[in-house]
């Protein structure tokens, strides 16, 4: 593919073509340019803005249009004392219909301005279809967060998680499974790693979406597959099967991170989780967790001691955190609990927890919008107080009803940034699917890549950006939980 201009006109053929920046008649200063694309049909709307700083010496310089990608080097600037590279803004693929493109340039300096306009037409149908379908593949983002669900049994029946009335069938994922479902998951990210520059922290993937994993007979095994496959694994567990052993295996199965659920405090909100024991064992055996953590100074694995929050939220259940003093009594009880252990070495970590201002204020919900606020308690420890989780308002109080949304966009871009896979290797898009309503297909005969850009998930994102729901677990997670009539 290449661009040649001529009046104006950029031809799509060939090899990238050099356009001339507009010409200012005063520049003793630095001037800026901005260019910016849009479709032809459609020009009020642009693709993509990209804003050059240019060097007092950058009069006659030019731009080279690069299109085989459409991203930040679509233009690099062809002067040796600007930076090539323009800070982009705003960048989408055209629209599938877009017959031609234009590109503006606007250069302005302190004294004067200028403008010139180019016309970029393919030279054939089928040429232009083949570059706009590459364009739209380019910018799908890559998927950041993996959770793979090793069972869908679970050992408690808590009020405000799904589970408990699950239509899935209930069933352990197979070694087989794992191994084929792990090493996609494993190549994928090698893939994406490659090419979006990023680390290996990254690698995480999350055993879990519903059920809990250390019911799982080949746990250890799972973990091992996950982690030949160079993923870093993270385990979800709701900290009843904790023992001596189970300890002993997970640290020795080389897990990354813990999210330890405890969700309520009182024996009154633990009884009614289903658990046959007291909410004091509970918390021992985190303690186990904890001490043979600092026993084997293992302290890069991370643990979350998770609360889920009600206050304000529509969450079924006794015992979720209702206030910041129930908050920070949870916090007190924790930080003292691991002051009291047994002296951990921590070399040259400092373990003076450090808490935001604003946090103090308020432990019950993250500024920035994350429903997960962090209060460390220890190095890598965190208390986190989750807020309103009950799976995208799969349960809904009593006394209360759902209206759902029709408009709005996830909170956590779920369908560009995540993919759930179930027990049976069936994917969705979002982790509170937890029927798998929305099922694009399954891991186990198909890519990453293919699933990630199906055409029904390619028209949930469409949708999704002009603030249309179109299925009905977004429409149900985004509604609003009120009061039934005829109750308070
Ligand atoms: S159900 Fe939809 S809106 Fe809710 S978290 Fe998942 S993707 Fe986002």
């Amino acid at each position: 593919m290449g661009w040649q201009g001529t009046n104006g006109v950029i031809q799509i053929r060939g090899q990238p073509v050099s356009v001339a920046l507009p010409p200012v008649p005063f520049y003793p200063t630095a001037t800026n340019l901005v260019a910016t694309l849009s479709s032809a049909a459609d020009n009020w709307q642009p693709l993509g803005i990209w804003e050059f700083s240019l060097s007092p010496s950058a009069a006659a310089g030019r731009l080279t249009v690069s299109p085989s990608f459409l991203d930040q080097a679509f233009l690099i600037l062809d002067h040796p004392n600007s930076p090539p590279l323009g800070h982009v803004h705003h960048l989408v693929p055209p629209p599938a219909d877009t017959r031609a493109l234009d590109l503006t340039l606007h250069r302005s300096g302190a004294f004067s301005e200028a403008t010139a306009r180019y016309h970029l037409q393919w030279p054939s149908d089928a040429a232009r279809a083949k570059d706009l379908e590459s364009w739209r593949r380019q910018a799908v983002s890559p998927v950041d967060w993996f959770y793979v669900e090793l069972t869908s049994h679970c050992n408690l029946s808590c009020p405000f998680c799904p589970s408990r009335l699950l239509k899935r069938p209930r069933a352990f994922m197979t070694l087989d499974h794992a191994r084929t479902i792990f090493s996609k998951i494993g190549a994928y990210v090698r893939r994406r790693d490659a090419t979006w520059g990023y680390t290996e922290t990254d690698r995480m993937v999350f055993l879990h979406v519903m059920g809990e994993p250390l019911l799982h007979p080949r746990f250890v095994d799972i973990v091992g597959v996950a982690r030949q496959a160079g993923l870093v694994p993270g385990l979800f567990t709701n900290a009843t099967l904790l023992n001596a052993k189970s300890i002993g295996k997970i640290f020795d199965a080389g897990l990354s991170h813990i999210t330890i659920s405890l969700n309520v405090t009182g024996q009154e909100g633990y009884s009614q989780l289903g658990a046959r024991d007291g909410i004091d064992d509970q918390e021992q055996r985190v303690i186990a967790l904890l001490r043979e953590r600092n026993r084997r100074g293992a302290h890069r694995l991370h643990l979350d001691i998770q609360y889920i929050v009600s206050a304000g939220h529509a969450v079924s259940g006794r015992g979720l955190v209702e206030s910041r003093q129930q908050a920070w009594a949870c916090y007190r009880k924790w930080l003292l609990l691991l002051r009291h252990l047994e002296p951990a070495e921590h070399p040259a970590a400092d373990r003076r927890p450090s808490i935001a201002l604003e946090t103090l204020g308020d432990p019950l919900a993250d500024k920035t919008g994350d429903p997960s606020l962090r209060l460390p308690l220890d190095v890598g420890v965190d208390l986190v107080m989750k807020s309103g989780c009950s799976f995208g308002n799969a349960v809904i109080p009593s006394g209360k009803t759902l209206r759902p949304a029709s408009r709005g966009r996830c909170p956590f871009d779920s369908p560009w940034r995540q993919m759930a896979v179930f027990v049976d290797g069936s994917v969705s898009f979002c982790n509170m699917d937890h029927e798998n309503s929305v099922n694009l297909g399954s891991l186990l005969d198909s890519s990453v890549e293919a699933l990630w850009d199906s055409p029904r998930l390619q028209r949930i994102r469409r949708e999704m950006t002009a603030e249309r729901l179109t299925e009905p677990l977004c429409r149900r997670c985004l509604g609003t939980v009120v009061p039934q009539a005829g109750h308070p």
